[in-house]
């Protein structure tokens, strides 16, 4: 069987780890978590960074530190994972869902801008798949309303906007090092901080809402409960284990890439019957996150994934549009958005397998068995 995913393993984890274990410190903020936030600001340009629990852990800090509060509203893709909603949820916002562009996941600038009101305190946008969004269009929007953009870049580590790294761009953004993520450190997470005004508050959300990280570089005699806050901080393991992975970063990339337009090139011949990822690829470098095809309808794509699965291949598919889902149904009972693009994504993305560890003839295997599903549409074409 081929698995959907495998987490990578850059080889030094154990090594860091054994670092960590003999320095006998294994809380957060320590030399392996001053590491890859001095790896990560000096590579990306990243103004200022916090390495988190989780890519949520980091979307909750970024809804505390904005003081999103009850009145609110934020401007979201709804095709998007839960955790791109509920830190803003839990700060008592309504989320306004925006739709996607008709053959790019990615949200539309168009539908966020027709849905600014006086309220709009933030627009969060998705670099889904490691594909950037339309950054330049988004910035100008964003200036002339004058309200915070988030990038959760979930998905966008090493991915590039006209050569600027993805999470340099909003006031605040947020990555996941989950172990469905190119690198990870099982769960993981960090908070870019673009914005110089948001940077002292977000030390001490981190640190439960107390100013411990300046007692420990022997800036204060004691330290005490100043703001609010919760435990975002991850441990060392986490930020040791994280460490080994970054070192690989670029490498990770360039086979995640080399994968991704092995998949590309063998199914462009499908292309007017599916729909491949489809972007300006002189301005986006993309990180290969996820490789995805479109089918023309659901049923469609129930049968190409267990055509897949009976040659011995995983599949996956994601999002149930956030507009459509229980919680939101149960929450606005009388808001009833229409999304189409959201849910056409929804109801046709396809996900092929795509990790490190994949061969490149694995990619040329799935590919050739897509074709073979789709053979007779191709000769009718
Ligand atoms: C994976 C993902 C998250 C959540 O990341 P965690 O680190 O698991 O919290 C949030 N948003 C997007 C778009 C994701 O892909």
């Amino acid at each position: 069987m081929i698995l959907f995913n495998k987490p990578f393993f850059a080889g030094k984890e154990i090594d860091f780890l054994k670092t960590v274990i003999s320095q006998g410190k294994l809380s957060g903020n320590g030399l392996f978590t001053e590491k890859c936030e001095h790896f990560l600001e000096s590579n990306y340009g990243f103004k200022k960074t916090f390495l988190t629990s989780s890519c949520t852990d980091a979307l909750e800090m970024a809804a505390i530190l904005l003081n999103i509060a009850p009145g609110d509203e934020v401007i979201l893709p709804s095709y998007t994972f839960v955790s791109t909603a509920n830190p803003f949820v839990l700060r008592g916002a309504r989320v306004i869902f925006a739709d996607s562009g008709p053959d790019n996941p990615n949200v539309s600038v168009k539908s966020i801008s027709e849905l600014i009101t006086k309220r709009t305190k933030a627009v969060i946008v998705v670099h889904y798949a490691g594909v950037a969004c339309d950054m330049e269009e988004l910035m100008k929007l964003v200036k002339r309303h004058r309200i915070f953009l988030i990038e959760d870049a979930a998905q966008a580590i090493d991915a590039f906007y006209k050569d600027k790294p993805l999470g340099s761009f909003g006031h605040l953004a947020a990555f996941s090092f989950h172990d469905t993520k190119n690198i990870t450190s099982g769960e993981g997470g960090m908070l870019v901080v673009n914005d110089p005004k948001l940077m002292a508050r977000a030390e001490i959300l981190r640190e439960k809402g107390t100013n411990r990280a300046a007692y420990t570089r022997g800036e204060l005699k004691k330290y005490e409960w100043v703001d609010i806050g919760s435990s975002f901080l991850p441990s060392e393991i986490t930020a040791a284990f994280l460490y080994a992975q970054l070192q690989k970063l670029k490498s990770v990339t360039k086979k995640r890439v080399e994968l991704w337009n092995v998949y590309y090139k063998l199914l462009k011949p499908l292309i007017g019957v599916v729909t491949l990822p489809d972007f300006p690829a002189k301005y986006i470098a993309h990180n290969a996150s996820i490789f995805y095809i479109v089918c023309r309808n659901q049923k469609e794509r129930k049968n190409l994934a267990e055509y897949l699965k009976n040659s011995g291949i995983q599949t996956a598919f994601h999002y149930v549009s956030l507009h459509t889902s229980a919680f939101y149904k149960k929450a606005y009972p009388k808001h009833k958005p229409e999304l189409p693009n959201a849910e056409m994504f929804s109801d046709r993305l396809l996900r092929l397998p795509l990790y490190y560890s994949l061969t490149l003839s694995q990619a040329r295997f799935i590919s050739r068995k897509v074709i073979e599903f789709y053979k007779d549409d191709i000769v009718t074409q």
